[in-house]
């Protein structure tokens, strides 16, 4: 469905340029698509209003009608007008987190178009914290509806580059801040029932969330529903312990798979890089896992033709949430230890 030639427009992503803003703003809320770096990673934003924006932001990610799309406002005051109400549990965690990487699902009012959220009755809202994704909310003078910016069903953009892999030709522009700094997906959050259901895991941490709402973290259930690492299924095994016996066991499977015939890549921490043979990606630094997790997309995305992914993952390598996701997407986990 080519639209178009996308443009890609640079933004300083601490000091983004106001006339930058204001024209990218005009063209969303004209009905453009437009993708632009928020704190956890690159999203497509529509005029939440229109609802021929709307459905031509679900074609060009080629997203299922009824997968939900995601408000993103520039202040509290704007989320008003779109819920039937907002609990009390859902204003405290607002104080704290927004603007910020949670998303909260709230009651709708029913005043958005009918596509916005596949005819559901809830609606999922946040205040994103990156200054491009705020200011251009802000110039945009609209709510903005932001899926991450990539095709449905493969791994989240977090630099422009990934954005115009998957939607070059799609999208009307993309505004370039560079990396997004927190590289995995915002929280979920559903407080529209009886007590809090976490949607999807990300970057905010359930027990965060439990120290805001005032309960035990147990309490708080979770209900993953995001199939977004479908794509990397077939493909990935994920080895966990110690660096050293993981790192044995890697290159076991590297030189099987080469037997095979089939090509392997292997994603492991900077440091590590030269332990290993053949494509390999350094994804962070040994006992960083903040930066894990900025550069765990990109590093699977550098990989995708090799036939198997294989992750070494070393305690303290990389955030729970981000562990738990690497397990849902892979088709293999292996567990080694120290010989002893
Ligand atoms: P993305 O579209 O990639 O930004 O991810 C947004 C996530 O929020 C998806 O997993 C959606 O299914 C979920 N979501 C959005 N709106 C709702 C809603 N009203 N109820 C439940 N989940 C939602
Ligand atoms: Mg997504």
């Amino acid at each position: 469905m080519g639209i178009l030639t996308t443009a890609v427009w640079l933004i300083d992503a601490v000091r983004p340029d106001p006339a930058v803003l204001a024209e990218a703003g005009a063209l969303l809320r004209k009905g453009k698509l437009v993708a632009f770096p928020t704190e956890t990673v690159y999203g497509l934003g529509a005029n939440a209003l229109d609802a021929e924006a709307v459905g031509a932001l679900f074609a060009a990610k080629g997203r299922p009608a009824d997968n939900p799309l995601t408000l993103h406002l520039a202040g509290v005051e704007s989320l008003t007008p779109y819920v039937a109400e907002i609990p009390a549990a859902a204003a405290g965690l607002m104080e704290i987190f927004w603007p910020g990487p949670l998303t909260i699902v709230f009651k709708s009012a029913g005043i958005l178009p009918r596509a916005v959220t596949g005819g559901l009755d809830t609606i999922a809202a946040r205040i994103p914290a990156h200054p491009v994704a705020l200011g251009l909310i802000r110039a945009a003078r609209i709510p903005v509806v932001a899926p991450s910016a990539n095709l449905s069903g493969r791994p989240s953009p977090t630099t422009a580059a990934h954005v115009l892999d998957d939607l070059a030709g799609r999208i009307h522009i993309v505004l370039d801040g560079g990396p997004t700094p927190i590289g995995i997906e915002s929280t979920v959050l559903d407080l529209t029932g009886k007590s809090p259901v976490i949607l999807r895991p990300g970057a905010v941490a359930k027990e965060e969330i439990a120290a805001v709402v005032g309960v035990a973290a147990e309490t708080i259930r979770e209900a993953f529903t995001e199939r977004n690492a479908d794509w990397l299924r077939s493909r990935l095994i994920l080895v966990e312990g110690p660096a050293g016996p993981a790192a044995q066991e890697i290159v076991r499977l590297y030189e099987r798979f080469a037997l095979e015939n089939k090509t392997a890549g292997i994603v492991t921490r900077k440091e590590r890089v030269s332990n290993y043979p053949g494509p390999v990606v350094g994804c962070g630094r040994a006992g960083d896992a903040r930066s894990a997790a900025a550069g765990i997309y990109a590093a699977l995305r550098q990989l995708e033709n090799m036939d198997v992914i294989l992750v070494e993952s070393a305690p303290g390598d990389f955030e729970p949430v981000v562990r738990e996701r690497l397990r849902r997407a892979a088709f293999q986990v292996i567990g080694v230890r120290d010989a002893r």
